[in-house]
C-alpha cells in the first residue's frame, strides 16, 4: 500500500505540527473556525469525533511550507525546486485490484451524502461544500483522463452543485458530452497524498494526465483501482470515492462562497452532479480546505511558484520564491551579481505568470516566506523614484468585474551592489539556539 493522507498525518505528528481534537464538533462553522485558530499556529488538524459517526475531519495539512518540505524531503527554501525538479519526470500510474476505499460501498438508495461531515465554512456560504475533492473524468472524444479540483456544494442526499467552467479541462470535457446529449461520468476521491492534490491543481497542457504528475511527485507509479459504477480510477489510497454522472443539460443556481480572494463569489449556474455510488474507508479521514487559507495558497502557488522561478533563474541567481500570503503578489529573493539582476527578474516574473499583480525581489538574507521581512526589506532598501516597474493596461486575473487587475507593479528592494558591508544586517549571537523555557521558572509562560 503506498502513502496516502495517514501517512501524512503521522509524518506530521511525529514533527510536532498536528493537533488532535477528540471532543465532538460540527462540520458547520465549528471545523472552520477551530481550523482558523490552528492555521494561527502553524498546525494541522485532526477532528478525531464529527457528528457525522463513522468519519474523522482532517484540514490544514499543507499549512505551512514546511509541511510542504516535510513531505518533500527538503528544505523550506528548497520545496519550489524540489517540486520543479520533480515534476520534469512525470511516471505513468499502474492499477491494482483492491483498495481500502471499497470496505464499504454504498449504491442506490444506500447513497446518503448528508452522512459525510462535509463543512460549511463561512458566514455567507450557500451551504456545505466539499472543497478538495479531486475529480477524475474521461474524455469522450480522445479518452484521455482528466484531474482537477472542484467545489462543489451539498444539494441533497444524491445531489450536489459542482463549479466547471471551460477553459478549465473538466468543463471542456463536459461541453463535449452535452453536445452528443450524453451526461457526463465522473469519480471524486477525497482524503488524498498532498501530492496527488498538488498535480490535480496544476494547470497541465491538455490532454497530459494529472495523475503521471502526481507519479513524478511521489517519485512512483501512483496506484489507481477501477471504480464500482462508471469506467474510471482513482488513487488506491484515497479515503472516500463519489462515483456518479454530470448531468447533461442542467444548470442549477451554486454558490454563494467564500472564495480564494477572502470574498464571496456570487450565485452562478452551474452544472449539478448526480451521486450514484459512495464508497469509504471504515473511520474516513474526510479532508477539507479552507479556501484563501495557507493550505490553499500553497496548492495554487506551488506549481506557479515553480512557473516564476524557472523564468527568473535564467536571467540570474534566485534563491527562493514565494507566493505566499496571496497568490497575487511575489517575493523572489536573489544573491544579487549585477545591478540590473532585479528588474530582470520582474520582468521575466510578470511573463512566466500572468495573475501576478505585485511582485518584489529582495537579497538573499531576506526571508522571502515572512512578509515583515519582506516589507522591511522595502522600507530600508528600495528607492521607489528609481527601483519601479509599473505595468500599465497588463491584465492579470481574469474575474475582475472592477477592472482592479489591470496593471502590475514591480519593486526592486535589494541593497546597492558592492555596499554589502554596510547593508549587513546585525545578528545576536546564539539567539536562533536559544530554548527560552531554559531561562523561565517552571510553569511560566
Ligand atoms: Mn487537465
Amino acid at each position: 500500500m503506498q502513502k496516502g493522507i495517514r501517512d501524512c498525518l503521522s509524518q506530521l505528528e511525529s514533527s510536532q505540527r498536528l493537533l488532535t481534537v477528540e471532543r465532538e464538533v460540527d462540520p458547520r462553522f465549528e471545523i472552520p473556525a477551530v481550523m482558523q485558530a490552528a492555521e494561527r499556529k502553524g498546525k494541522a488538524v485532526l477532528f478525531n469525533r464529527v457528528k457525522h459517526p463513522g468519519y474523522r475531519v482532517v484540514n490544514n495539512v499543507l499549512g505551512t511550507r514546511k509541511a510542504a518540505a516535510l513531505f518533500l524531503g527538503t528544505e523550506r527554501e528548497q520545496v519550489t525546486r524540489e517540486w520543479m525538479q520533480r515534476m520534469k519526470q512525470p511516471i505513468v500510474p499502474v492499477e491494482v485490484s483492491s483498495s481500502p476505499a471499497k470496505e464499504v460501498v454504498q449504491t442506490g438508495d444506500r447513497v446518503d451524502l448528508e452522512e459525510l461531515p462535509i463543512v460549511t465554512h463561512c458566514a455567507r456560504d450557500a451551504g456545505a461544500f466539499i472543497t478538495a475533492g479531486m475529480v477524475v473524468a474521461r474524455d469522450p472524444e480522445t479518452g484521455i483522463r482528466n484531474v482537477s479540483v472542484n467545489r462543489m456544494q451539498l444539494k441533497g442526499k444524491s445531489k450536489l452543485g459542482i463549479r466547471m467552467m471551460p477553459p478549465q479541462h473538466l468543463g471542456l470535457i463536459h461541453e463535449k458530452c452535452e453536445m452528443r446529449g450524453e451526461n457526463l461520468e465522473i469519480a471524486v476521491a477525497i482524503g488524498n497524498h498532498p501530492f496527488d492534490i498538488m498535480a490535480a491543481a496544476t494547470s497541465l497542457p491538455a490532454g497530459q494526465d494529472e495523475f503521471s504528475m502526481a507519479g513524478a511527485l511521489r517519485k512512483e507509479p501512483l496506484e489507481l483501482v477501477k471504480c464500482e459504477t462508471v469506467d474510471l480510477e482513482v488513487p488506491a489510497v484515497a479515503e472516500i470515492v463519489l462515483e456518479g454522472e454530470v448531468l447533461a443539460g442542467v444548470r442549477e443556481p451554486e454558490g454563494p462562497f467564500g472564495d480564494f480572494m477572502q470574498y464571496y463569489v456570487p450565485v452562478m449556474d452551474n452544472h449539478v452532479f448526480q451521486v450514484k455510488a459512495i464508497t469509504h474507508r471504515k473511520n474516513a479521514v474526510y479532508q477539507t480546505i479552507q479556501a484563501g487559507s495557507l493550505e490553499d495558497t500553497h496548492y495554487l502557488g506551488l506549481s506557479r511558484e515553480a512557473a516564476v522561478l524557472e523564468a527568473a533563474s535564467r536571467v540570474a541567481d534566485v534563491r527562493a520564491v514565494s507566493l505566499v500570503p496571496t497568490i497575487l503578489g511575489c517575493a523572489v529573493s536573489i544573491h544579487k551579481k549585477s545591478e540590473a539582476d532585479a528588474k530582470s527578474v520582474l520582468e521575466e516574473a510578470f511573463k512566466a505568470y500572468r495573475w501576478l499583480k505585485y511582485c518584489v525581489v529582495v537579497d538573499h538574507d531576506v526571508n522571502v516566506f515572512d512578509m515583515n521581512d519582506v516589507w522591511w526589506a522595502m522600507n530600508t532598501r528600495s528607492r521607489p523614484d528609481r527601483g519601479l516597474m509599473l505595468k500599465e493596461q497588463a491584465p492579470g486575473f481574469p474575474r475582475d468585474a472592477f477592472h482592479l487587475h489591470q496593471s502590475k507593479l514591480g519593486i526592486d528592494a535589494t541593497a546597492p551592489l558592492n555596499q554589502w558591508q554596510e547593508f549587513e544586517r546585525k545578528t545576536v549571537p546564539g539567539s536562533e539556539h536559544i530554548a527560552l523555557e531554559d531561562y523561565l521558572f517552571p510553569g511560566d509562560g
